[in-house]
Parts: structure tokens; sequence; C-alpha cells
């Protein structure tokens, strides 16, 4: 064969080869931009967002809510003295963060941002228990370990958004306690219900409110039977006083399956489900969550 023709062939593959991998880098970059942008709400919605340095869902929280943060770049956001690791999902990087419920309202820097938070009233509940369940809540040490093993459970997520679909209310049921009161047992200040109570009959089908997986699936002593399932990136949720657990720790779940039935185990004054999300270990308002997702917490309130 003639030397130059045999160079011009080889260079010919080389550059095939070159292109067919720029091909598939730009392919597979293409895929991962539109595997981000499917979780929002639409086109316009996602390239907002995306092409942003800094993006808060929403800008303006209520005290005891909680803001998704979306960076063009990596690294930590310093919030309500703890320190939130932004992680790599599409082409950016998340964090939730939790606004405490006694934040004070205000403008607040995230970045090149402004996150706005605004004054919420939580009403206040007295609550009357017998002597023997008062009793329950001095058992101190019991307390102790169960609250070891929910650290635990939440101290590992998955490092990935684990949903798509919107978040589902878990159970069908009477509101009996909203979000954030203040509760007063017997009359001694018991500090804020940073849950929803939802009350029906006993063995109601709960159900998982987005895909997740199973990491705590226990009988505790004052939440009873509960069932912790981690959604990704330190979102998790919680479902407490179960008369029955029908999945186990390590579990994958999906949105709408059945986790337990209803019950009135651990400190319970009735048949009722008590539900709750938390990123890390700290309570947010499940009420933001329900038939949406954190990726469509756009519209200022
Ligand atoms: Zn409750």
């Amino acid at each position: 064969m003639d030397w130059l023709l045999a160079l011009v062939l080889v260079w010919g593959s080389l550059t095939t080869a070159a292109d067919e991998h720029a091909q598939a880098a730009a392919a597979k970059a293409a895929l991962i931009a539109q595997m981000e942008a499917s979780m929002y709400g639409g086109a316009n919605q996602a390239e907002s967002i995306v092409n942003a340095d800094w993006a808060l869902m929403p800008e303006s929280v209520y005290q005891g809510d909680v803001a998704l943060v979306r960076s063009q770049t990596g690294g930590t956001v310093q919030w309500a003295d703890i320190e939130y690791t932004l992680q790599p999902f599409g082409n950016g990087y998340y964090t939730f963060l939790p606004i405490p419920v006694d934040m004070k309202p205000g403008q607040y820097t995230i970045g090149s941002r402004q996150l706005t938070v605004l004054d919420q009233s939580f009403a206040t509940q007295y609550l009357k228990v017998t002597k023997k369940q008062e009793q329950m809540r001095r058992n101190y040490d019991t307390i102790k370990k169960d609250q070891i093993k929910i650290n635990k459970a939440r101290s590992a997520s998955a490092p990935t958004f684990l949903f798509k679909e919107v978040f589902v209310v878990p159970v069908e049921g009477k509101l009996t306690t909203p979000y954030g009161y203040t509760r007063f047992v017997n009359g001694v200040f018991s500090g804020s219900h940073r849950a929803i109570d939802l009350a029906a009959p006993t063995g109601t089908k709960v159900v998982a409110a987005n895909d997740g997986k199973v990491v705590l699936a226990d009988s505790l002593y004052l939440t009873g039977n509960t069932i912790y399932l981690d959604h990704g990136m330190n979102l998790f949720s919680q479902y407490a006083h179960l008369s029955e657990i029908w999945v186990k720790s390590g579990e994958q779940v999906k949105a709408g399956q059945t986790i337990g039935l209803v019950g009135s185990t651990g400190f319970s004054t009735g048949p009722h489900l008590h539900f709750t999300f938390f990123i890390g270990n700290i309570p947010v308002n499940p009420n933001v969550f329900f038939n949406t997702t954190p990726f469509r917490w756009q519209k200022q309130k």
C-alpha cells in the first residue's frame, strides 16, 4: 500500500473515533440536561432556572417551610447554624434549606439571591391526656435510645432525587392537628407540633408520599409503629402511630404504595397518622409538598 494512502486512512479513522467520542459526550451531556429539565414544570421554567447562577424555589417562604436551592457551582451554604453541601444533580448543584419555625422574618442572602422569610402565626392547642400517658413522656432513657436510632436513619440520604412526580397525601383523613401548633399537654408547654395529624379509622391504608427508600420501619416508644422514607438529597418523610407496618428497612417504595395501616400506637389519643417531612433532623411543613414537587415551588406567596 502506498504510505501516503495508509496515512490518510489511519488519519481518517482517528478523526472518526474522536468525532464519535465527542458525539457520545455531547449526547450524554444532552441527556443529563434533559433529565434535570424534566424535573421542572415546563421548558420555560427549566430554562430560566438552569441558566441562573443561583435559584431559590421558592423565593419567599414562611417560617417552618423549606426551600430548594440550585447553584451553577458546588460548595456549601451556611444556614441557621448548619452547613449544607450542594449536591451535584444534572448540570447544577442542589440543597434543601429548612426554615426554622422561630427564624426571624426578613431577607437572607443565599448566593446571589435573597430569600424572604415571612411570618407564620402558629395557633395554640391544649391537649388533655391521662396521667398514664403523661408518665409515658417522662421515660427519657427509652426516648433517647429511640432518638439515636432515628438520627442514624436520617444521617445518610441518597445523593440524588429519588422522586420525579408530585407528592401525594399519605392517607385520606380528617386534619385534627395542623402543622406548627404550639402544644400544651395537660397545661404544660410541650413544644410545637411540626407535623400534621390526619385522623382515620384503624386499618385505613397509608401510602408512600413519593418514591423513596425505607430507612426505618420499627416500633418506637413515643411514635409507635413508625416508618421513615428517604426521598434523596436529605429529604425524609415520617409516618407514625401505625397499627401495621408493611415494609422493611432497605426496601424501595413507589409513590402511592401502601406501606402500613392507620393505628394509635405509641403516645396517641386515638387512631390517626402523624405525618411530616424532615430535612436531615429538622422537620418542615408537609403541606408545601402535596400535589407538587420542590422543583415547582416557583410561585411567590
Ligand atoms: Zn401528631
